[in-house]
């Protein structure tokens, strides 16, 4: 006999974890209206109003900006396969998981990545950066993380694209999650290739990748002398797609409802002002430190540079780190986020991302872990 299915009907959560974070009602709302074909004139506009709220949230005119359809990864890979060819050299800085998926993008290209290494938890050294610019002249790129996921640290993105400019570098940003939870500007800090996810600081459905490239990265990838060796990542054809002069042909089936959220979600941005969210990002991370710290709880990453949105502390001696977490999840149905890589085990990543960013949600999280550690 045929097994019966039930709808799915997901549990009731509050996602405090590094992602992803709590969708707004209003976005999902946007999400369940009927689908368009991809090509029909009422999504095409829409489809420029994406494009349009993007530049505002990157802060550019880079007319090459648009999401790729696929999460952060994809975003993250369709930087690397276009602005890389088999032979170059890119000066990639790793102070956490992502600088390491970095790495790996780099070297599939059939690249070198020439590693700036950083302790977990600490700023990317711009000495020693410089120390791998002057002994790698021959540099295309300097590729770095902005917003640290598996650490909760802010590397210094003005001054490490400054630096990578002075040497006639590239520059390519990680922004998964920097981009609505962090001050970001990437004219006026010369980024030339940055990617971002949907599910972090937009509070939107996971899924989506906004990417955004400059006039000088443009140029590189039509000049290249090999073909991208990625189809659906060539971004010659996504432009095609996404009107770059003029042209509008079919590359995909565009994810049409997941870009009526994300439309919803950068419309959220915009009506609160990038200035405003940045302020409310950083309120209630001093809320959230003051609850935790009453309890005996420690940041590790330097208040200097600490991300108000990725809160990482470390897991009191003798606690059980999996038995909290799973006690908060099904008492609580608060989700936060265990430790990666070399930190597994040794703390606990609390987000506070767009949406969930708020003082109801800094009470509920204090009080659970106060609850569940006395
Ligand atoms: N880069 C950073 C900094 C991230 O935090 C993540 C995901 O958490 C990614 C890249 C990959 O994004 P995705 O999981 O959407 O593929």
């Amino acid at each position: 006999m045929l097994a019966q299915f039930q709808t799915f009907i997901p549990p009731v959560r509050t996602l405090m974890g590094p992602g992803p974070s709590d969708v707004d009602p209003r976005i999902l709302n946007a999400l369940s209206r009927p689908t368009l074909g991809h090509l029909d004139p009422a999504f095409i506009q829409l489809m420029d109003e994406i494009k349009q709220l993007l530049q505002y949230a990157f802060k550019t005119d880079n007319q090459l900006t648009m999401p790729i359809s696929a999460p952060g990864s994809a975003g993250m890979e369709s930087v690397f396969v276009n602005l890389l060819e088999p032979g170059d050299k890119v000066i990639v800085c790793q102070n956490g998981v992502f600088g390491g998926r970095m790495q790996q993008n780099v070297e599939r290209c059939g690249a070198t990545a020439v590693m700036v290494q950083d302790t977990w938890g600490k700023q990317t050294d711009l000495n020693k950066l410089e120390d791998a610019l002057k002994a790698t002249p021959d540099a295309k790129a300097v590729a770095f993380v902005h917003a640290e996921t598996s650490t909760g640290v802010r590397n210094d993105a003005k001054a490490i694209c400054a630096l990578a400019k002075r040497y006639d570098c590239l520059t390519i940003v990680d922004a998964v999650t920097s981009l609505g939870g962090i001050e970001l500007d990437v004219d006026g800090w010369q980024i030339d290739a940055i990617y971002s996810g949907t599910q972090k600081c937009l509070s939107c459905v996971p899924g989506l990748s906004p990417v955004s490239f400059s006039q000088e990265a443009v140029e590189v990838i039509k000049s290249r002398k090999s073909k991208v060796q990625s189809w659906f990542l060539d971004m010659e054809l996504v432009m095609g797609y996404w009107g770059q002069g003029g042209k509008r042909a079919y590359h995909h089936t565009a994810p049409v409802n997941s870009l009526y959220a994300l439309h919803e979600s950068l419309r959220i941005l915009h009506n609160e002002g990038l200035s405003s969210a940045f302020l409310r990002h950083q309120e209630m991370h001093v809320a959230l430190k003051v609850g935790l710290e009453k309890i005996g709880l420690e940041f590790v990453v330097d208040q200097a540079y600490r991300l108000p949105q990725l809160n990482m502390v470390s897991i009191p001696q003798g606690v059980d780190d999996a038995q909290v977490r799973s006690q908060l999840l099904n008492e609580y149905g608060l989700e936060i986020g265990a430790g990666l890589g070399e930190l597994a085990g040794k703390v606990w990543r609390i987000g506070l991302m767009g949406y969930g960013c708020n003082k109801k949600n800094v009470d509920y999280c204090v009080n659970a872990l106060t609850s569940v550690l006395a």
